[in-house]
């Protein structure tokens, strides 16, 4: 599920949304409005760290980051082979 932060929009708020917090939401869910907190409006602060912790959408999609949140991928070596490249479950080569 995605995070997604917030912030107060009509400071002061409260100390738990005058800085930006997080809240893990479906994404069909709608938008938080309120501050869970005091209530008060917040307003959603466009956020590229789907998954936290990570930088761009590029090192969330490496290998070393795919690895580190236990997936594994495995690439096309060749006609029915594949190499696995992040991840440590599974075979190294995947022969067809
Ligand atoms: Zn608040």
């Amino acid at each position: 599920m995605p995070i997604y932060e917030y912030r107060s929009s009509q400071p002061p708020g409260c100390p738990h949304c005058q800085t930006t917090f997080e809240v893990m939401q479906s994404m069909a869910s709608s938008p938080l409005e309120t501050c869970p907190e005091c209530s008060g409006p917040v307003e959603k602060v466009f956020s590229t760290t789907a998954l936290h912790g990570t930088g761009s959408t590029g090192d969330v999609l490496s290998n070393k980051n795919l690895a580190a949140k236990g997936f594994t991928k495995y690439q096309k070596a060749g006609d029915g082979h594949y190499e696995r490249v992040a991840g440590s479950g599974g075979p190294q080569v995947i022969q067809k």
